[in-house]
């Protein structure tokens, strides 16, 4: 049997690969209609509206 590698990639190989997968909090924006916060490239849920026009109706 050959000399073998003792494992596929070197520990900072991997480690240098893992240091770009951290989870990001996600972005929020101010919605022009109502100035609330809201996650960038997503609906507000506090007037229902998107790119300035009305996506879904809200109850209440
Ligand atoms: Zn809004």
């Amino acid at each position: 049997m050959p000399p073998l590698p003792k494992r596929k990639y070197a520990k900072t190989r991997q480690r240098l690969r893992r240091q770009h997968h951290a989870v990001q909090r996600p972005k929020l924006v101010t919605c022009p209609e109502c100035n609330e916060t809201h996650q960038a490239h997503r609906i507000c849920w506090a007037c229902g509206m998107y790119r300035g026009r009305s996506v879904i109706e809200l109850e209440d």
